[in-house]
């Protein structure tokens, strides 16, 4: 970056730091002087040969064992540089993020997303408030991409059959990002006619039958799209299929097909399928589960689109036949879960709404034994720390890398640190301005613009930042709660703050663009005017300063909606302190030093009151706690407390909240065993596919007559006592099945509220005899604690190609 900067300072500046933008702005001379500059080449000499080390030396993943030569990744969208505008929010920038640290730790992804001609819209916002989207349209030829092409030059092309004979066709860019691939489908190529190029002119465009276009090219043509990349380039086929939210669900239908067109039965390719996927759900709000009409896929799946794959058979994938489903929809969270045999939600939090959520397709089980666990998200450091922090690391540290340094090292004064923090609000305030006054001149084209733009915002104020999308949960305007109360915040005579806000409401989204009206309306008033202001067009280039800029990032969700949320994590890899709800990451990272907590009005009666009550709290923190900490100062002018939880922060926060933490997680917890467990059940010719597949129909055959008709106990009197055991023997009707076919299990813990049992374990019991039909299980529970105790004995089917023992949602237990 920097030496792209060097090439010529304004232009980089002006062309958005792009670098392919800055080699086609810049001056031929300016080009044949660097050739001619000995210090320059050298340097880039130097650059380039770390690059190819970085390209191709063996890295953390090479080392692993049973380690996957490929992992596919699927997401709809991918926030990889502000250049390459194909994100619309955090859902984006994560997959980015991913593919980052996936190159750094040497994980070899092939990544698939779809190429938006438009990407996301711009937002700009009218004299009235009222936001105003545009699509400007994107040049690949500007782009870092390139098209994959035959040998022959012809670029490679995939297709899908659509109804009535038409057919989709679709081309393939490419994007390196580091060591990993993405491979992009533009639907913008002269073999489809003017509607179906225009199956991927914009990010969420439309809703039904578009969204829908999009979503079988990018999981059934993600699935074409690598098979052509892998066999043109002969680069290692992908063994995991890993899918970033449900969108690209359809992936797993493709490969199904695929299968069956190789000699298996659609249930044994399920099996194959389930054992390599990885489903990703981000969403803990069912409104935010991506739905069609049943009767709309029906029509696209009854045609030459998955060759050998019947129709019923998809639609049974993703039914909603469960209490409260729509059996006229078409539900591709829960293909997901389906298709995948193993599933995460995005923070711990989040995994225990989702098994909540999602806990009717496992009819029976408790909560906790909902097989969908959770790997809290992470940012890409190397990206999102501001190259002042970065130089202030390496300077006392010759560490590139601000994760690993080590920052209650006395090597750093308060000073250093306080400057540095300071510059970096400086580079905020000073962009703030910039941008506004652009928004100005653009709609007020010839006009100057206000003199008090140029005082807008101070550089040496208590800088509190907001910024995300704007769907209602957000609550963008909770701080407009108590205007009278947040005035005199802005305006407090000696402790004052100020507030920069951003973000974009969907284009469709009416009752969020009131919102953000309401927020511009309040930051024109004449008094605290220049102490908050609203930046149009929130995206990753404003991303990078407003994060570093602000003092504190605050987040005010309503819990448990906001799945993770990252905004918060790249504030605090630059030393900003965040306020938030204990919502998502937060309710895992909250530690009473690294920032504050605006306590959950969960029990409030309505949300009104709860809006109130939670808004008092931050007001009451900001108040009370922040501004004074905040403003409390040496004579040296450094707020040492503060500076305090700013190396607090940085030393114990950095390491958890990054993406390579979470890259790892996933290698290790979910990419690895998948990659066995596809492995192992396609051996032979996928015979242990076979036969799963013919045991679980012999299963679910059986299953209603398995019963347990008898348990008896001993060992524990009235009254537990630590140290007792518990002597179980339980008789169960087996239906047909063998004891090797079930797990049958003691399921204790301590007793509440009558029946119910909290923090439950599991024994298993041994069978003893077999007297056809019944059979009698026996074993023995340690009793660890005295107090209320309980247990139950439930019977589960039992297989070593399960992952869990709810997996197949079939559960008999004592009555
Ligand atoms: C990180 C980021 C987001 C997501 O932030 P949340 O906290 O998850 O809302 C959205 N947009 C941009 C540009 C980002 O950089």
């Amino acid at each position: 970056m920097q030496l792209f900067a060097s090439i010529a300072p304004a232009v980089w500046d002006e062309t958005g730091r792009d670098p392919i933008a800055l080699l086609g702005a810049v001056e031929r001379s300016r080009l044949d002087e660097l050739a001619a500059d000995d210090d320059f080449v050298a340097r880039t000499n130097g650059l380039l040969g770390e690059l190819h080390t970085y390209l191709s030396e063996p890295r953390w993943y090479q080392s692993l064992p049973d380690a996957p030569a490929a992992i596919a990744y699927f997401s709809p969208e991918f926030g990889i540089a502000a250049a390459l505008p194909q994100y619309s929010g955090g859902l984006g920038i994560l997959a980015g993020d991913h593919l980052k640290s996936a190159s750094d730790l040497g994980v070899p992804i092939i990544a698939v997303g779809l190429f938006y001609r438009s990407g996301y819209f711009r937002q700009a916002i009218s004299r009235e408030g009222w936001q105003q989207e545009s699509y400007p349209v994107l040049d690949p030829d500007g782009l870092p991409l390139s098209v994959l092409r035959h040998p022959d030059g012809r670029a490679a092309l995939i297709t899908l059959a659509l109804p009535d004979g038409r057919a989709l066709a679709a081309r393939i860019w490419r994007v390196a990002v580091g060591r990993v691939t993405l491979l992009l489908l533009d639907t913008d190529v002269p073999e489809n006619d003017d509607e179906l190029r225009s199956v991927t002119d914009r990010l969420y465009g439309g809703g039904g039958e578009h969204r829908l276009l999009q979503e079988l090219l990018l999981g059934i043509g993600g699935v074409r799209a690598i098979g052509l990349y892998t066999r043109l380039t002969g680069s290692p086929e992908p063994l995991v299929f890993h899918t970033n939210e449900g969108h690209a669900g359809f992936l797993g239908l493709e490969r199904i097909s695929d299968l069956i067109g190789g000699g298996l039965s659609f249930a044994e390719a399920l099996q194959v399928v389930r054992a390599g996927t990885v489903f990703t759900t981000h969403t803990p709000v069912p409104a935010g589960i991506d739905r069609f009409e049943a009767s709309l896929v029906t029509r696209y799946f009854s045609t030459e689109l998955l060759p050998g794959v019947d129709v019923a058979e998809v639609l049974a994938l993703g039914t909603e036949n469960y209490e409260g489903g729509d059996p006229a929809m078409f539900n591709m969270a829960v293909m997901g879960l389906r298709l995948g045999q193993r599933a995460n939600g995005v923070s711990k939090l989040h995994g225990e709404v989702s098994r909540g959520m999602f806990g009717y397709l496992w009819p029976g089980f408790d909560e906790d034994d909902v097989p969908i666990t959770s790997v809290t998200n992470g940012v890409h450091a190397p990206s999102w720390t501001d190259p002042l922090l970065l130089q202030l690391a390496s300077s006392k540290f010759g560490a590139g890398d601000t994760t690993s340094a080590d920052w209650n090292s006395p090597e750093i004064s308060d000073w250093d640190l306080w400057q540095v923090r300071g510059a970096m609000r400086q580079q905020l305030v000073t962009d703030a301005r910039r941008r506004v006054g652009d928004a100005w001149h653009e709609q007020n084209p010839g006009v100057g613009d206000p003199a008090w733009y140029s005082s807008l915002l101070d550089p040496n104020i208590l800088t509190i930042g907001f910024a995300r999308r704007v769907p209602t949960y957000k609550r963008l305007t909770l701080m407009l709660h108590d205007e009278d109360r947040l005035r005199s915040l802005l305006l407090h005579p000696t402790r004052p703050i100020q507030i920069v806000i951003a973000g974009k409401s969907h284009p469709a989204d009416d009752e969020g663009k009131r919102l953000i009206q309401r927020l511009v309306e309040f930051a024109a008033e004449i008094d605290v005017r220049e102490r908050i202001v609203f930046l149009p067009n929130y995206d990753i280039a404003m991303a990078k300063l407003l994060y570093p800029g602000t003092d504190v990032w605050l987040n005010n969700p309503l819990r448990p909606l906001e799945a993770c949320g990252t905004s918060g994590m790249k504030a605090a890899l630059n030393g900003s302190l965040n306020l938030s709800i204990l919502d998502g990451w937060w309710a895992e990272f909250y530690d009473e030093e690294n920032g504050w907590a605006i306590p959950s009005a969960d029990s409030a009666g309505d949300g009104a009151e709860r809006d109130k009550l939670e808004a008092d709290s931050m007001y009451d923190l900001i108040e009370h706690q922040i501004a004074p900490r905040f403003y409390d100062r040496g004579d040296d002018g450094v707020p040492h407390r503060w500076v305090q939880s700013i190396r607090h922060t940085l030393s114990t926060l950095s390491p958890s909240l990054s993406a390579d933490r979470m890259v790892r997680e996933y290698v290790e917890r979910l990419y690895i065993p998948a990659a066995v467990a596809e492995e192992t059940i396609s051996a032979s010719g996928y015979q242990p596919a076979r036969e799963l597949a013919l045991w679980k129909s012999r299963v679910i055959e059986a299953w209603p007559a398995v019963h347990v008709t008898h348990v008896e106990s001993g060992g524990v009197d009235a009254v537990p006592q630590v140290g007792d055991t518990l002597h179980v023997r339980a008789q169960v009707e087996l239906g047909g099945l063998t004891p090797d076919d079930v797990s049958v299990e003691v399921v204790y813990g301590r007793a509440r509220d009558g029946d119910r049992l909290i923090d439950t374990q599991h024994a298993v019991l041994e069978p003893t005899t077999d007297n056809g039909g019944e059979s009698t299980f026996a074993g023995s529970v340690p009793l660890g604690r005295a107090g209320s105790f309980g247990y139950n004995v439930r019977v589960v089917p039992r297989h070593a190609l399960l992952a869990s023992a709810a997996e197949m949602g079939l559960v008999a237990a004592a009555v």
